[in-house]
Order: structure tokens, then C-alpha cells, then sequence
């Protein structure tokens, strides 16, 4: 996640902090760069970094390898809406990034992970906290949020709308989408400006 200068003194915003499977934390510029913690950063951190840069409003990123929606990302088949849960979490279809090819495979392999993913987002006009999460191809999900409760929460809805995508093609292939209206007012109720859904603070 992304540190939020508050609460860590004197470094800046500009700083991504990780925590470990033995939750020892690394702090690290966006620049890769070892700040703090003696552990080694993740071999994934270039992916992370990347999306950190080019999206400015992403706080947390979570990767995960979770069945369903990883079954999807190897299908190289994009996230269709079929229903309000999706709604209420992605406003539309969860890209899909296109295949590597082999000089990206096989140099900055992470890095260009990160840059395929961007690129599947910029080409399709996606705001990133609009539909924060795409599915690498042959991989798995990566999704984010504006901090780490957003980013986990997201990766859950994910592997649970993909389940139900599963489910539901399975039931119609036919399927179509649900419109527009029904995708607006569910996603806009619950975020942005407008938002009205939920207990008052
Ligand atoms: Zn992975």
C-alpha cells in the first residue's frame, strides 16, 4: 500500500509499503528503491510500482491467484456485469491484458506486467477506481483501491462475482449485460460525489 505521509514522518506520499508473509514490513521509493525493513521486496514489486506511478489515486494493490477469477484470466475472458454485486463494486466489464510477447516475457517480466495492465485500462478508457481490478492474462487478478480495507474488499467481490459469472453463464450463455441505468445507479450510489448508500457517518 501506498504510505500515507501522516503517518510516516518524514518520507512522502511517494512510498509503498509492503508487508511480507511474516508481516515485516519493507518500505520502498517508487523507484524500487530499499527504504526500510532488512527483508528482500517481492519479486512482484515492479508490477506494483508501475501501477503506483500511473495511477496516482490507487492506495493499496492486492494480487491475488483466487480460483475463479484467475479461471477467467486464463480463459483471456474479460468480466462481464451480469448483476447489482458487481455493480456496487466495478462500474463495467473487468479488462483482460493482452498476451506478452516474448522479449516481455523474458526481460523486466514484472515491470511489463504492470505495463500491460495499464495499457488494458488506458485503451479501454477505464478510470482506475471505477474498475479497480483486471485480470493478467494466463495469470490472475490484480485490484486495487483508494487504500488497503477498499483494495481487499474489491479482491473479495471479485473472486465472488466471478464465481457468480461462472454460475450464471452456465445458466443462460445467452446472457446479455444489465443495462446502463442499472449499472449507474448501483455503482454511484455507493461511490463518488453522489453516493447516498450506506449508514450516515
Ligand atoms: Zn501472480
Amino acid at each position: 500500500m501506498r504510505e500515507p505521509s501522516a503517518a510516516s514522518g518524514a518520507v512522502s506520499s511517494n512510498l509503498l509499503f509492503q508487508k511480507s508473509a511474516v508481516w515485516s514490513p519493507m518500505v520502498v521509493d517508487l523507484n524500487g528503491n530499499k527504504l526500510e525493513g532488512d527483508k528482500k521486496p517481492s519479486s512482484d514489486l515492479p508490477t506494483h510500482v508501475e501501477l503506483y506511478k500511473c495511477f496516482p489515486e490507487i492506495g493499496a494493490i492486492v494480487h491475488t491467484h483466487s480460483q475463479y477469477a484467475t479461471s477467467f484470466a486464463q480463459a483471456r475472458k474479460p468480466i462481464c456485469c451480469y448483476g447489482t454485486t458487481h455493480a456496487d463494486h466495478f462500474h463495467g466489464v473487468i479488462p483482460v491484458t493482452c498476451d506478452l510477447n516474448q522479449e516481455e516475457i523474458e526481460r523486466d517480466y514484472e515491470l511489463n506486467t504492470g505495463k500491460a495492465i495499464v495499457r488494458a485500462l488506458r485503451e479501454q478508457g477505464i478510470k482506475a477506481l471505477e474498475v479497480p481490478a483486471c485480470l493478467v492474462a494466463s495469470h490472475g487478478p490484480f485490484v486495487w483501491g483508494a487504500s488497503a480495507e477498499e483494495a481487499l474488499e474489491n479482491a473479495i467481490a471479485l473472486e465472488e462475482i466471478a464465481k457468480m459469472n461462472l454460475n450464471v453463464l452456465l445458466l443462460n450463455p445467452k446472457i446479455q449485460q444489465i443495462g446502463q441505468n442499472l449499472l449507474d445507479k448501483h455503482f454511484y450510489r455507493k461511490h463518488g460525489e453522489t453516493a447516498y448508500y450506506g449508514q450516515e457517518k
